[in-house]
Parts: structure tokens; C-alpha cells; sequence
């Protein structure tokens, strides 16, 4: 579906072309006229679909219309990082008008307070907000939310995993009971749709395919054991050209120091983010990544949901999320728009049934593979998990394998499986 049969005003149309945006993607298409006409919104949406577009330009083509200075857009997301980076679209899509916005995050020292308490008090179009730097603004009196008329819950499940539940319903008390409100989550949980009966009005549902990837991701799997994981990281990456922008998700802090240090040892360099950073260093490390002046980025989960690179090539997993939404999160970083990706997964025998939690969930069997020879030999996939206290049985060789599995000198039985040699 093209733009211009929303009705967008011609400023709108001119930005969508300068972004180079020009058929819309499907929830898009699903939600953009709903919102059009006023209705209550409850999209299930991850990153990478185009939910933010989808919310940004109708309330754009709205409040481009109205000739109001006051404060009427009114959107609350998780974390500065998202905050910041939805304020940057708004900025291109508002580039040939007069909207103005801003962005409130914590973090920020006292001379940033000062600058966004003068931008609200002068008046500001759109706000977009974490929470909790939110509530202080509105106990501090800098934001009046009399004036709002869209209110927008961005990875509303994020929001309500971080405890800022309490903080949404303050806010929500805050602004007025007319409003146009627009929930868009991720996942669906209960806790989620209890919220929405709590502050939607009669929400058209909109439902975007969550838990499947997107179809042009090559995903792949390893089968290793711990000691395995840095030499195969290794040779996955040593040598890959073709992988200008890689991304290496790891579930500890610990894990992601001894991986880039691992990296940098063999000449690979590479970037740390995890919560040990403070929050102008980890936006410094992603600024960075994102002009592709790093090539490698090992990071915790801080930034494994809503945050949009483009073009990352390679994402590898090393350790598979116990969460199996995250894996989608995770893998949806890479083939975003018109790029497609690679995504690799190393599991170790613990994490096996974590990942057939996985397949189940994206209902798909994705490639198991085995380590090079030279690092030694895999565990056999089992979809349970290893056995624990020595129970005998052959374990199932099943699911989509990618070669065949070196023999070895395997005696068979996974009491007498051969380890990995110890690396140095
Ligand atoms: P989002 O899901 O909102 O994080 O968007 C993912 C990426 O897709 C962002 O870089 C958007 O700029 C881009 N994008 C969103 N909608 C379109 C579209 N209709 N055409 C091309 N790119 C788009």
C-alpha cells in the first residue's frame, strides 16, 4: 500500500519521500487508519516491523493540521535509548514543519534538567519520555498534561518488566480522560491486556506476527560445549569480511568481558555494552557501532529489544535466552528493511531445551550444527536437555542437522562422550 492513500498531508508525504519510505508495511497498513479515525489502539508489534512509523505519522498528520502550541502527543517508553531514538524520527518526519519535540530520560545532569524544564515551559509539540523521569517532570510541575490529546505506550511489556507500572498508571492520572490512547507491545502477556482494559477505550486489536522472525534471517545453531564457545566465536568471525557489523549477544556481564577481551587477543576489536556502562558511555559505544566505526558489539540485554541498527550482518548468540521471545528480539537486529541476515546460536547441552522451547515458539527446527573437528566434539542434541545422573539411552540425532555428525571416538552412550581439549 502506497503512503499517499492514507490522506497524508503533503509535508508528511514529502518527509515519508526525503526517508526513502515508500510502500507501507503491514502494520502500517493495519493500524494507520484505524488511528486515523480516532480509534483506541492495542498493537502487538515487535522491532523491526515498523511500529514506530506506524504510530508516529497519523499523529503527525494530526497535529500538523492543528495550529495548537501546546503539548498533545504524549509517548512513554522504556528506556533512553528508545526515547532518543524515536525522537530522531520524529525530527525526520517533521523536518519541513513546525512540530517540535523532546526527549526526557534520566540520566542526565542538572544543566539537562534546566534545558528541558525551558523547552516544556516555552512549549513543545510532542513529548516522548521514560517514565520515571516523566513523573518527577509532573511533580515538579514542568509538565502540565492537561494539554494531551495522544498518549503512546511504546514496548509497553518492557516497561511493565522494568516495574514501571505504578509510574504508567500516575501518569495516565495525570492527563486528561479524552485522549486517543495507543498501546504497542512486543509480547502479549496478561499483565498487558489487564493494563489495556484498564486505559484503552474500546481498542481496535492489531496483531503483527510476534514470534516469528523475519523470513530472510538465516538462522543456524551450534551444539558445544562452555570451552568451545570463545574458539568457535573465533573462527565464526576471524577471517568473515563479509561481516561488516556483528552483534554478540551474551546473557552475563562477566561472559561479555571475557569475550571481547578473547577478541581483542586475536586482533579482532571489539565493543562492550552492558549495564556496567553509564548511559552517555553505552549511547557513545552504540553511536559508535552505528556508524560502523566498530565492527563487533558484545552486549548484555540492555539493548537486545528496541533498539534499531540497521544493516548488522551477523548476530550470534552465546547463550541462548531463557526467554524465547528475546531470541526473536535478539535475531531481529539483523535483515531489517531490505538486508538479510545471519543468526547464529551456540548452545551448550544445559541450554537445549531452552532452545526447543525456542523452535517451538517460532514453530520451526532450525540448523544444528556441529563445532570444526579441530575444537573437538559436540554433545548430541537432545530436545530435553542432557540426562542427569547417568541414565543410559541413545539420545535422538533428529532435528534439520546440517552435516553429518564426525564420528569421532565416540564409544556411544552419553556417559562416554569425548570433551573438547582445554584451550590455554
Ligand atoms: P521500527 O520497527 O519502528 O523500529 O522500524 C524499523 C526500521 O524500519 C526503521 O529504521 C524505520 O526507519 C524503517 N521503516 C519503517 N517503516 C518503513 C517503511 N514503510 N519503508 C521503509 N523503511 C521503513
Amino acid at each position: 500500500m502506497k503512503f499517499e492513500e492514507f490522506g497524508f498531508s503533503d509535508e508528511i508525504l514529502d518527509a515519508l519521500f526525503y526517508m526513502g519510505f515508500e510502500k507501507a508495511t503491514p502494520i502500517q497498513e493495519q493500524a494507520i487508519p484505524e488511528i486515523l479515525k480516532g480509534h483506541d489502539i492495542l498493537a502487538s508489534a515487535q522491532t523491526g516491523t515498523g511500529k514506530t512509523a506506524a504510530f508516529l505519522l497519523p499523529i503527525l498528520d494530526r497535529i500538523s493540521r492543528s495550529n495548537s502550541g501546546q503539548t498533545q502527543v504524549l509517548i512513554v517508553v522504556p528506556t533512553r535509548e528508545l526515547a532518543l531514538q524515536i525522537d530522531q524520527q520524529i525530527q525526520g518526519f517533521t523536518y519541513t514543519t513546525a512540530i517540535e519535540s523532546i526527549s526526557l530520560y534520566g540520566g542526565g545532569d542538572g544543566v539537562e534538567w534546566e534545558e528541558q524544564s525551558r523547552a516544556l515551559k516555552k512549549g513543545v509539540h510532542i513529548v516522548v519520555a521514560t517514565p520515571g523521569k516523566l513523573i518527577s517532570f509532573i511533580n515538579n510541575k514542568h509538565f502540565n498534561g492537561d494539554t494531551v490529546k495522544y498518549l503512546i505506550l511504546d514496548e509497553a511489556d518492557r516497561m511493565l518488566d522494568i516495574g514501571f507500572y505504578e509510574d504508567i498508571i500516575s501518569i495516565i492520572n495525570a492527563l486528561p480522560k479524552e485522549r486517543q490512547t495507543l498501546l504497542f507491545s512486543a509480547t502479549m502477556p496478561d499483565k498487558i491486556v489487564q493494563l489495556s482494559k484498564k486505559i484503552l477505550n474500546d481498542p481496535k486489536r492489531i496483531s503483527i506476527a510476534i514470534s516469528k522472525p523475519a523470513e530472510k534471517i538465516l538462522q543456524a545453531t551450534y551444539l558445544c560445549y562452555d570451552e568451545q564457545k570463545v574458539p568457535l566465536l573465533i573462527q565464526l568471525i576471524k577471517d568473515k569480511p563479509a561481516y561488516k557489523s556483528i552483534i554478540i549477544f551474551s546473557s552475563t556481564k562477566k561472559n561479555v568481558s571475557t569475550i571481547v577481551s578473547a577478541l581483542k587477543r586475536k586482533g579482532l576489536e571489539a565493543a562492550a555494552i552492558s549495564s556496567d556502562l553509564d548511559q552517555k558511555q553505552r549511547e557513545e559505544v552504540l553511536l559508535a557501532f552505528r556508524a560502523k566505526n566498530i565492527r563487533i558489539l558484545v552486549a548484555t540485554d540492555v539493548i537486545s529489544r528496541g533498539i534499531d541498527i540497521k544493516d548488522i550482518n551477523l548476530v550470534i548468540n552465546y547463550n541462548v535466552p531463557r526467554d524465547a521471545e528475546d531470541y526473536v528480539h535478539r535475531i531481529g537486529r539483523t535483515a531489517r528493511a531490505d538486508t538479510s541476515g545471519v543468526a547464529i546460536t551456540l548452545i551448550n547441552p544445559d541450554d537445549m531445551r531452552h532452545f526447543h522451547a525456542i523452535e517451538k515458539l517460532i514453530e520451526k527446527e532450525v540448523i544444528k550444527m556441529d563445532v570444526p573437528p579441530a575444537l573437538g566434539e559436540s554433545p548430541e542434541w537432545q530436545k530435553s536437555g542432557p540426562r542427569r545422573g547417568g541414565g543410559g539411552g541413545r539420545s535422538r540425532n533428529s532435528s534439520g542437522r546440517a552435516k553429518p555428525r564426525h564420528k569421532g571416538n565416540r564409544k556411544g552412550g552419553s556417559g562416554n562422550r569425548k570433551r573438547p581439549p582445554k584451550r590455554d
